[in-house]
C-alpha cells in the first residue's frame, strides 16, 4: 500500500512538485516554478528577500522590523518640531 506523497502545507492535497531548496513536497498551490526549479511559499519568499545569491562575502540584512521604528521615531520628531513651532507662535496658547 504506497501513501500519495501530500502537501506539507495541506496534508489533504496531492503533492505535485519537490522544493529544491528544503525538499518539502508541495501542492500546485504551494509550489511555485521558477525557471523550471520548484520552490515552495517559505523558500521563495527567502528568494525574493535576498535576491543576490549568498556566498560571496557576508550580506549585511537590514532588518525590517526597523523601518516602522524609523518611521515613528520620524513622526515623533515631526510632532515634537510642530509643536515647538505652536509654542513659537502662538506664545502661552
Ligand atoms: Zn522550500
Ligand atoms: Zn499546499
Amino acid at each position: 500500500m504506497d501513501r500519495v506523497a501530500t502537501c506539507l502545507n495541506h496534508p489533504r492535497r496531492e503533492a505535485i512538485g519537490v522544493c529544491v531548496k528544503c525538499r518539502g513536497q508541495m501542492c500546485g498551490e504551494c509550489v511555485t516554478r521558477v525557471d523550471g526549479i520548484n520552490y515552495c511559499v517559505t523558500c521563495l519568499a527567502r528568494l525574493a528577500d535576498a535576491e543576490k545569491p549568498s556566498g560571496a562575502g557576508a550580506s549585511i540584512v537590514v532588518p525590517r522590523v526597523l523601518a516602522p521604528a524609523f518611521a515613528m521615531a520620524w513622526l515623533f520628531l515631526l510632532t515634537l518640531l510642530a509643536w515647538g513651532l505652536v509654542e513659537v507662535v502662538f506664545p502661552g496658547g
